[in-house]
C-alpha cells in the first residue's frame, strides 16, 4: 500500500530550521519559526505557567478522563477572558488539541452543517488553506492585503463578503495577523459587522495572538463586536502564544449562538467530530491555564508576562523601523502592525540571498518573526534590508 503514496515535502517553515540549525556561523539570526523568543533567543516557559504545574503536580490525584468537551471550568475561564460577557449570546465550547484543532473541528462543522463555502482573505496562514481544504470546504480567496504598499485592501474584503451567500463561512483573524501583522481599523470592524449580520454569514473567528497586539483587551474588542452583530459565530483560540504552552497542544472552539439549544446542538456535534479523530483532548495545558486564571495572584502574573511579551515586540518594531526609515519608506508601517509577524516585499531571491550571505533566515514569502530579533541584530539587519527594500 505505501508504495502508492507520493512522498510528501516537508513543511517549508520545518525545513527551514533545519537549514538554520546547520549554519555555523555563530551570528546567524533566526526571523523564520513562530514563537516568542526573548532577548537572547530564548522561549521560556513564563513564571505563571511553571506556579500552575507544581501546583498541580501536587495537587492532581487522577489521570481519568476529562469530559467529552474537556474541563468546563478551562473552557468558561477561556471564554470570559476571549468573549467576555456577551448579554443576549450563548458560547458552547469545546477543548482543543491547539488552535489547529479548533480550527480543524470548525471546518469539520462548516463541511457538516453549512453552505460549505469559507471566505478566507490572502495572504493568511498556509495552514487555513490545508486545513480547510482537508475537510473538503470549498474555499473562495479573495486579497487582504497588498505586499507592496502593505495596506489591508479593505475593498476587496467588502467586496467579497457582499457577495457572499447566506450561511457562507469567512475566516477572520482576531488580531496580530499572521503573516501581515495588519489588522482593520475600529471602523472597518464596524463595517464588517454590518456586512456579516446583513448577509447572514457565520464568522469564523481564529484568536491566536490575544495580548500580543495592542493589549489583552483590545485584542478581542472586534471579535466581540462581530459576535454580537453575528447570528452564529465559531471562534478558534489558541493559548500556544499568550501562555506560552506551544507543545502542550491547547486551545478551543466555541459555538456562539441566539439560543443555548443552538449552541449546545453545536458543541452536540464538534463533541462527536472529535470522538471519531482523537476521542478527548490532552489536558495538562488546559489544566495550567485553568489553574492561571483561577488564581488572582498567577493571573495577575501571567498579565504581566504577557504585557512584557507585547512591551519588548512594540520596542522592536519601533526600533526596526526607525532604522529602516532614510532607505524604506513604507518603515513606519513596522511599527503600526501588531503582534510578531510582518511579511516583508521582498524576491525570493533576496531572501535566498540575506540566509547565504548574512545569516538571516525566513522564509521566502518574507515573513519575519519580529520576537526573533535581539536589539543587538537590529542595525544589522536594516542595514541589509534597506537596499533590497527601498
Ligand atoms: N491561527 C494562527 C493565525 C496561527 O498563527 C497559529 C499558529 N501558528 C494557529 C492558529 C494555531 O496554533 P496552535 O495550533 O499551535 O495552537
Amino acid at each position: 500500500m505505501f508504495d502508492k503514496l507520493a512522498s510528501q515535502p516537508n513543511d517549508p517553515l520545518l525545513a527551514l530550521i533545519g537549514l538554520y540549525n546547520a549554519d555555523s556561523r555563530t551570528d546567524k539570526i533566526d526571523l523564520g519559526v513562530g514563537v516568542y523568543r526573548d532577548d537572547l533567543g530564548n522561549t521560556p516557559v513564563l513564571r505563571s505557567v511553571k506556579a500552575a504545574e507544581k501546583l498541580l503536580l501536587e495537587t492532581q490525584s487522577s489521570k481519568s478522563y476529562v469530559a467529552p468537551e474537556g474541563d468546563r471550568v478551562f473552557l468558561d475561564l477561556l471564554w470570559e477572558l476571549v468573549g467576555g460577557t456577551q448579554s443576549g449570546k450563548f458560547a458552547a465550547g469545546v477543548q482543543t488539541p491547539g488552535g489547529s484543532g479548533a480550527l480543524r473541528l470548525a471546518s469539520d462543522l462548516i463541511a457538516r452543517a453549512g453552505t460549505g463555502r469559507l471566505h478566507l482573505g490572502l495572504p493568511s496562514w498556509p495552514n487555513h488553506a490545508g486545513i480547510f481544504g482537508a475537510t473538503g470546504l470549498n474555499v473562495e480567496t479573495h486579497t487582504y492585503f497588498d505586499v507592496p504598499t502593505q495596506d489591508v485592501r479593505f475593498a476587496s474584503v467588502m467586496k467579497a463578503l457582499s457577495g457572499a451567500q447566506r450561511g457562507d463561512a469567512v475566516l477572520i483573524h482576531a488580531s496580530c495577523h499572521n503573516p501581515t501583522g495588519a489588522g482593520f481599523t475600529p471602523g472597518q470592524w464596524e463595517e464588517l459587522a454590518a456586512v456579516i449580520s446583513e448577509r447572514r454569514l457565520i464568522p469564523l473567528i481564529d484568536s491566536a495572538y490575544q495580548g500580543f497586539g495592542a493589549g489583552i483587551e483590545e485584542d478581542v474588542a472586534g471579535l466581540r463586536s462581530l459576535i454580537t452583530a453575528a447570528p452564529e459565530a465559531l471562534v478558534a483560540v489558541s493559548c500556544s502564544k499568550s501562555f506560552g504552552i506551544y507543545r502542550e497542544r491547547t486551545g478551543a472552539i466555541f459555538a456562539v449562538a441566539d439560543t443555548q439549544a443552538a449552541a449546545d446542538t453545536a458543541r452536540s456535534n464538534l463533541v462527536t467530530m472529535a470522538r471519531t479523530s482523537y476521542s478527548m483532548p490532552p489536558d495538562h495545558g488546559a489544566a495550567v491555564v485553568r489553574t492561571v486564571l483561577s488564581s488572582d495572584i498567577l493571573r495577575k502574573d501571567w498579565m504581566d508576562e504577557l504585557n512584557s511579551m507585547r512591551d519588548r515586540l512594540q520596542g522592536l518594531r519601533q526600533q526596526l523601523s526607525n532604522a529602516l526609515a532614510d532607505g524604506w519608506q513604507l518603515a513606519p508601517q513596522i511599527a503600526e502592525q501588531q503582534g510578531m509577524f510582518s511579511l516583508l516585499p521582498l524576491k525570493e531571491s533576496d531572501v535566498l540571498t540575506l540566509r547565504k550571505e548574512h545569516g538571516i533566515y525566513m522564509p521566502t514569502s518574507g515573513r519575519i518573526n519580529i520576537a526573533g530579533l535581539k536589539g543587538a541584530d537590529i542595525e544589522r539587519v536594516a542595514a541589509v534590508l534597506k537596499p533590497l527594500l527601498g
